[in-house]
């Protein structure tokens, strides 16, 4: 069975962008796949975090996992914090990286324009995310389109492990969304959706009511036309919100655009509001039980033990293999 890694940060709420762009994928691939998902934890602190908030947004990204569909049975669903080895591969992983090869990526660029002061963790955090996916051997890493440019590290890295030390590591290939791979921000289309970004009305959090929602998708940006047509040169508002309809009323594009010709925007975005609604509430209350119901702590403590025996013996060979004394 081909095994497939991917994680999310505690860093903020979940955005309909993680669920569209990764999440669902998740879901997905969970049935014929050996998974491990996991709250990367030791990513977010990349950034400052308030300790309160941390433990209450990772305890959240858990337990909205399970809520959109991952079946713990199925698929190990654990905290990065909870499996030491990430730290130790991580490490292990910065002293192979290039300076230069961190330097180009668009998210440190993006995270640290601006900041008087940046911390060392933004910028050797492909390090530890080709360590979260390479001490599993995952063959396959289901995230949105904003993640292939660190995955392509992760490749480089696991080829360049194996050409200096003997064969260790599988090269894993990115698996990512047709539709919907970089959801934008619905007060800017030129940027991202983020659930790190300080403006809640310019993503949808999966856990906003649906009145939240409802005046969200009224306020998103669009142009002054009022042609519902795919188009993400010339009209990227409009054609953002299309792919999130596409995504929660399961239509297809080019139906859209036969669904509301000649319509204009207001109809459109009702009709999607509903569509978004009508996708999380289900999320929403099954959310709510699994907070409830005590039952996330078992569920991580299993999901940590079963990728800690794993990350565990990759650890081992690979620290043999660089020449440490083994005790
Ligand atoms: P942050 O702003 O803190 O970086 P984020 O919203 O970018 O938060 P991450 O935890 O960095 O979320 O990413 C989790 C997963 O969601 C990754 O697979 C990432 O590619 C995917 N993702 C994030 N934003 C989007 C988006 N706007 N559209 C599609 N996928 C996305
Ligand atoms: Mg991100």
């Amino acid at each position: 069975m081909k095994k497939v890694l991917s994680g999310i940060q505690p860093s903020g709420q979940l955005t309909l962008g993680n669920y569209i762009g990764a999440m669902q994928n998740f879901v997905k691939l969970q049935h014929d796949h050996h998974c491990f998902f996991m709250v990367v934890d030791l990513h977010a602190i990349t950034v400052p975090q308030e300790p309160a908030a941390l433990r209450e947004q990772s305890e959240a990204v858990a337990a909205l996992f399970i809520a959109a569909g991952i079946d713990p049975s199925k698929a190990s669903v654990f905290l990065q914090s909870h499996v030491p080895a990430h730290a130790e591969l991580g490490w292990l992983m910065t002293t192979l990286v290039y300076m230069g090869e961190l330097e180009r990526m668009t998210q440190f660029k993006d995270k640290s324009a601006g900041k008087e002061s940046v911390g060392a963790g933004l910028l050797t955090y492909p390090a530890l995310m080709a360590a979260d996916i390479l001490l599993y051997n995952a063959d396959l890493v289901p995230v949105g389109d904003d993640q292939k440019q660190h995955l392509e590290i992760t490749r480089d890295l696991a080829h360049r492990f194996n050409q200096r030390y003997g064969e260790q590591f599988t090269v894993p290939e990115p698996y990512i969304p047709q539709v919907g791979a970089r959801i934008m921000s619905l007060d800017d289309a030129s940027k991202k959706m983020s659930k790190s970004n300080p403006n809640p009305g310019s993503y949808i959090a999966l856990l906003d009511e649906p009145d939240v929602i409802r005046k969200k998708i009224s306020r998103a940006v669009t142009d002054s036309g009022r042609e519902i047509k795919f188009d993400s040169a010339n009209k990227p508002e409009v054609s953002n919100l299309m792919s999130i309809y596409s995504h929660c009323a399961n239509l297809s594009i080019a139906e859209i655009e036969a669904k509301y010709d000649g319509q204009g925007y207001g109809p459109f975005k009702k009709d999607l509001a509903e569509a978004v609604v009508a996708t999380l509430e289900p999320l929403q209350q099954r959310y709510k039980d699994i907070r409830s119901s005590g039952e996330l702590k078992v569920i991580l403590r299993q999901g940590a033990e079963q990728a800690a025996e794993i990350a565990n013996r990759t650890v081992r060979e690979v620290k043999e293999k660089m020449g440490f004394v083994m005790p």
